[in-house]
């Protein structure tokens, strides 16, 4: 037989429905098949395909395998910022293979240039600096290698701090300054990978969706104080500059929940919550194929699948 997911749906009882002589419609059990596909989500460069299929199986984008489905069924696709707007999914089911030409929207992302920049904050420099920032990498790699289960953002995601948005996902900046120490100038040019919100220190910061804390630091070299949520799918958000660390390292939270509070520690121009979301690829092992996508794109508009 081949296998279909299914949702057993009850059908709403109205309670006007106890008119004289009228019998109540007893409530029934209705199936409902999903269709393996992963047409949901945010289509879109920078964006996240969620989709459904049998468990255990891969999830094929023009042939390279880039997620596994869950024992619930389910997984997720991140969109690189420049991804190709058209490709093939193809999804394996027990002997058939199911294949979707999705196409999705381009992007225009900003390039920018900002003066300012601490030169003697751009690159760890004296032996202290560079063992915090050794210390801090090393913390980060042993976050991203371990996969938790859970819903990753199949229940949408809530804005995690009050403020209006400072930076967007996706811009290219190029930093200029001058060193206070040396008086020799500097420039650094990078992709901002994660939006950023304008908060006052000490702004709640509550977690977007449920998930379970994976790293937990007061005082990461570049980040700050830091929090990142395994939300499962491979999926993982991550806030930095934060003023106070909340949670612990293995501490189940849920969405909404409070984890931390903003604040203006590490690389910063001044207080903002930057929050980033990182995609890995639950079909390998190799943590190089993973990239980060646009948190706005799944707070406005994700399409959750039917
Ligand atoms: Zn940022």
């Amino acid at each position: 037989m081949k296998p279909v997911l299914k949702l057993f749906l009850l059908p709403l009882v109205f309670g006007v429905s106890s008119l004289p002589g009228i019998p109540e419609t007893p409530a029934t059990v209705t199936e409902t098949a999903v269709t393996p596909s992963c047409k949901a989500g945010a289509l879109t460069q920078g964006g996240l395909l969620l989709c459904h299929g049998e468990p255990g199986t891969l999830v094929r984008m023009n042939g390279s395998a880039v997620a596994k489905f869950d024992e619930t069924g389910r997984a997720s696709v991140g969109l690189q910022q420049h991804s190709p707007t058209s490709f093939t999914i193809t999804l394996q089911e027990q002997g058939t293979t199911i294949s979707e030409d999705i196409t999705i929207a381009e992007r225009n992302d900003e390039y920018r240039t900002l003066t300012g920049l601490d030169c003697d904050k751009v690159d760890a420099r004296t032996q202290e600096q560079k063992d915090h920032a050794g210390r801090s990498w090393v913390k980060k790699q042993d976050a991203w290698v371990k996969f938790n289960d859970g819903p990753g953002f199949f229940d949408g995601a809530i804005k995690p701090a009050e403020g209006p948005t400072s930076s967007p996902f996706g811009p290219t900046r190029k930093y200029t300054g001058v060193s206070k120490t040396s008086g020799e100038s500097c420039e650094s040019t990078s992709v901002h990978r994660g939006q950023d919100f304008a908060t006052p220190v000490g702004t709640p910061v509550v977690s977007p969706a449920d998930g379970v804390i994976i790293l937990a630091d007061p005082d990461l070299y570049y980040e700050g104080g830091s929090v990142f949520v395994d939300h499962g799918q491979g999926l993982i958000s991550v806030f930095m500059h934060l003023s106070s660390v909340d949670v612990e390292d293995g501490q189940v939270v849920t969405a909404g929940q409070q984890i931390a509070k903003t604040g203006n520690t590490g690389r910063t121009t001044g207080p903002h919550l930057h929050w980033a979301i990182k995609w890995r690829n639950t079909a390998s092992d190799n943590r190089g194929d993973d990239f980060y996508i646009d948190p706005a794109l799944l707070m406005d508009g994700l399409k959750l699948p039917g």
